[in-house]
């Protein structure tokens, strides 16, 4: 792509601001004993008395170790959710700016354009749930700061075509953010390994799906060092707590059973999906890169309510464009599994 300049995207307010700096930013210790009489915390130990690291150094380093990426390229938050937030505080004027999201997909997008007071384009995906990027393209304009992809795609399950993609990324001259929670379940390469060629890549995961951590609030974002350091001058300073931090660390280190927990749930995914399948009130079965599965069935409002009344809570997407009549399975335990179809099959 060429001549990108990330200093026309972000908001003149946010070029020219002073950040806050915190006591931690401005004393780092070098592992000597000293005494810390800076940050007026509680001296006794209750093992979370003093501030968390606001850069989270530890945690970064292991992070950006296992993605191959350098920690000057990776910003964490309190969950995507608050990754994502910063990118609009960061690039979109309120009332002036615009972004574009490609429904049906997840919905904190929209959610924070109205928070943040920024008009959403909104450009539905085709039949295939891919996006459409010559649509997508005109629809752009001056005011276009960021587009979000969802890939693979909530609630539809799918990757999004690599072409279209990267078309998206050469064309267009904002930020392409694509966000990756459900990567980890799926054989498609990470879009992580292209940011090298696209300055206005930025690629965000979290720990919620996957690693097994929605509780602890982590996650993350990948960009440019360019746009990583604007992000960081306006997030909160102490905004992924130490017990966060403590607790991701450790599941980090432990990817081999993350990674075995993953191939258990896509195996559970695949059998999952063959029963839907032999559903009589299931019309079709969406293929899935993710750890839920798609489904359209005859009546969604009458199924979920049944399922619900099995004690089985699932998500209805009826009310959804291009998602008439469907419902949204997560893949749980192989024993949660089985109570899903016994009631599946009790209602049919
Ligand atoms: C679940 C989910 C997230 C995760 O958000 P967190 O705030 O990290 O828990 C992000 N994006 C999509 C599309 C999701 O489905």
């Amino acid at each position: 792509m060429n001549n990108f300049d990330i200093n026309k995207l972000v908001r003149e307010n946010i070029a020219g601001l002073k950040p806050y700096s915190s006591a931690r930013d401005e004393y780092q210790s070098n592992g000597s004993e000293m005494v810390f009489l800076d940050a007026n915390e509680n001296p006794f130990q209750t093992d979370v008395n003093r501030y968390p690291d606001p850069q989270q150094r530890t945690l970064k380093a292991e992070l950006a170790n296992l993605k191959a990426v350098k920690p000057e390229k990776l910003l964490l938050g309190n969950g995507s959710d608050e990754v994502l937030d910063l990118l609009f505080r960061a690039f979109c004027e309120p009332k002036k700016d615009n972004i574009i999201t490609l429904p049906p997909t997840y919905g904190m997008y929209k959610v924070l354009a109205n928070i943040n007071d920024i008009e959403n384009r909104e450009v539905l995906l085709n039949q295939d749930f891919e996006p459409d990027v010559d649509e997508i393209l005109s629809t752009a304009d001056k005011k276009t700061k960021l587009i979000f992809l969802c890939s693979p795609n909530n609630p539809t399950g799918n990757s999004f075509d690599a072409d279209r993609v990267r078309k998206l990324l050469q064309d267009f001259k904002g930020i392409v953010v694509i966000d990756e929670a459900y990567i980890d379940f799926s054989e498609k390469e990470s879009w992580l390994k292209k940011m090298e060629e696209y300055p206005n890549l930025v690629v965000t995961q979290t720990l919620s799906k996957a690693y097994g951590m929605a509780g602890i609030r982590l996650g993350a974002c990948y960009a440019s060092e360019e746009i990583i350091r604007i992000l960081n001058r306006i997030k909160p300073p102490y905004n992924v707590n130490e017990l966060t931090q403590l607790r991701a660390l450790k599941r980090v280190l432990d990817k081999d059973n993350v990674n075995l927990e993953v191939s258990d749930i896509l195996n559970e995914r695949d059998s999952l999906f063959k029963v839907l399948l032999e559903v009589k009130f299931v019309k079709k079965v969406y293929p899935s890169d993710a750890n839920f599965i798609l489904v359209k069935v005859d009546d969604a409002n009458r199924r979920y309510e049944e399922l619900l009344k099995e004690g089985i809570v699932i998500r209805n997407r009826t009310t959804q464009p291009l998602c008439e009549n469907t419902l949204r399975f997560t893949v749980g335990t192989p024993e949660e599994n089985k109570r899903l179809i016994a009631s599946l099959k009790s209602i049919e």
